[in-house]
């Protein structure tokens, strides 16, 4: 027999299905057992007189064949979308058996030790706020595809095992055990990459991609790895890429949202000291009442200043990366100004805001390799770092690179700042934790002896057993 999903048993009155799932509760009146079964759409109510069903715990996972009746009208159940009928259960079979699980799952569960829900985080996801996030997180990127894939753009996927690319965090390194001494970073995003794609002439590019950084974790800054939606595109001007992403936004929340209302439409463009005098931050927070869950206020800062000074480092530092423009009247003061007042230079950059959340931030990049050059210069690297580090992009810019620009939203944070979930860990199946530790596999752990010496490699500390 085939097997009925559980949401379709309404539908089925009068016919004996076959239905397979978890029991979330057993209630036992007797001789009569009422198994409440549950699988991914749907909860229904068995009634069974089978001696195995009072032996039956939460759990435990169970195929079941029954007669599906219609519940007289006074027992209908309007709490469940299955609660006009129940099924009477002809056989019951256990496919597997569960202990009882360390942590209630019927609830919102936010006020159990995270360390712990972590730790069984395959039991944490079926309480059923997560699996609406994951449920949610999935829509949104197949939007995400369908919206651009329509508009021609193409996905491409980028080395993990890479060189480093500057996006402001300490990279991950992974030791090449064919090379010693020599290692790969974890890219903090395919920044690099994708511009390549535009000098291969791609012109198109998304990727829902990983990206790595070292950073120390703080709620709305997944510490290790997170995904982004990175977009880059040839000959653009600033406002393409902004109303793309902008209708992009607004057609997610029409679909995947439909309870959420958008502030402003079009969204506010604030330049950045706009935002810095009337706000205070350049992430500013621009609903109208910061209670209302269902308000989503999206906004635009631009005109970022191209550098900001690392005092405990003496240098100019890139506001983005360095791999973003300078505005055009700006250009001739990086060779001809005086240093000391870069600080007032502005960049092609601009950041995508929702609720006080930086989403995504992007710009228009640098295709003159002169200019570039000049930048890494200003940001502090020798003539050789330059070579070693970045000479594959001049490089690559010398065979007729076109005008391009990017952005790259973060897909959990948005979902985070939809979602009003307090941690980015609530929207990612199986986040690290706050202390840097993954989600059940509890890695980062020691490794034997002989890999270590395979990739020469010795460690000083003394390790923790
Ligand atoms: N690579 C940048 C980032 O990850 C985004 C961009 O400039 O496209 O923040």
């Amino acid at each position: 027999m085939e097997r009925t999903l559980i949401a379709d048993t309404i539908e089925k009155v009068g016919e004996t299905v076959l239905v397979k799932g978890w029991v979330q509760t057993r209630r036992d009146h007797g001789k009569i057992v009422f198994l409440d079964v549950r699988d991914r759409w749907g909860i229904v109510q068995v009634v069974a007189t089978d001696e195995i069903a009072g032996k039956i715990n939460s759990e435990w996972v169970v195929e079941i064949t029954g007669l599906v009746k219609k519940r007289p009208e006074n027992l209908v159940n309007p709490n469940l979308a299955t609660g006009t009928v129940e099924i009477e259960a002809k056989s019951i079979k256990v496919l597997a058996e569960s202990e009882t699980p360390p942590f209630p799952l019927d609830t919102e569960g936010l006020d159990i030790d995270e360390e712990l829900r972590l730790k069984y985080r395959y039991l944490d996801l079926r309480r059923p706020r997560m699996k609406q996030n994951l449920l949610l997180r999935n829509k949104v990127v197949q939007k995400i595809r369908n919206y651009l894939l329509a508009k021609d753009f193409v996905e491409v996927e980028t080395p993990i095992l890479t060189k480093a690319t500057p996006e402001g965090a300490r990279d991950f390194l992974v030791p090449a055990r064919l090379q010693p001494g020599n290692f790969y970073a974890l890219p903090q995003s395919p920044q690099q990459y994708k511009q390549l794609l535009m000098v291969a002439g791609l012109e198109r590019y998304f990727q829902i991609a990983r990206c790595f950084r070292d950073e120390d974790p703080r709620a709305d800054r997944a510490y290790g790895e997170f995904t982004q939606l990175d977009v880059e595109m040839s000959f653009p001007t600033q406002e393409e890429i902004r109303s793309l992403i902008e209708n992009l936004y607004v057609e997610i929340v029409k679909e995947v949202f439909p309870d959420k209302r958008i502030s402003k439409i079009p969204f506010p463009v604030l330049s950045y000291a706009e935002a810095i005098e009337k706000y205070g931050t350049d992430k500013p927070d621009l609903r109208a009442d910061k209670k209302d869950k269902n308000e989503l206020a999206f906004c635009w800062v631009i005109d970022f200043p191209l550098f900001e000074w690392k005092e405990q480092e003496k240098r100019w530092d890139a506001m983005h990366h360095p791999f973003t423009a300078p505005k055009a009247d700006d250009i001739d003061f990086l060779y001809l100004g005086n240093p000391k007042e870069f600080g007032k230079l502005r960049a092609d950059q601009y950041d995508f805001v929702l609720n006080g959340f930086e989403i995504g931030g992007g710009s228009i990049r640098i295709t003159d390799p002169k200019l570039q050059s000049r930048i890494f210069e200003i940001l502090g690297h020798s003539p050789k770092d330059i070579q070693t580090k970045f000479g594959h992009l001049l490089q690559a810019f010398k065979y007729g690179v076109p005008p391009h620009g990017g952005i790259a939203p973060g897909i959990d944070r948005f979902i985070m700042a939809a979602l009003s979930e307090p941690t980015l860990r609530e929207v990612i199946a199986f986040p690290t934790s706050a202390s840097g530790r993954t989600a059940v596999m509890d890695a980062p752990s020691i490794v034997d002896k002989s890999q270590l010496d395979e990739l020469g490699i010795s460690i000083k500390s003394k390790r923790p057993s």
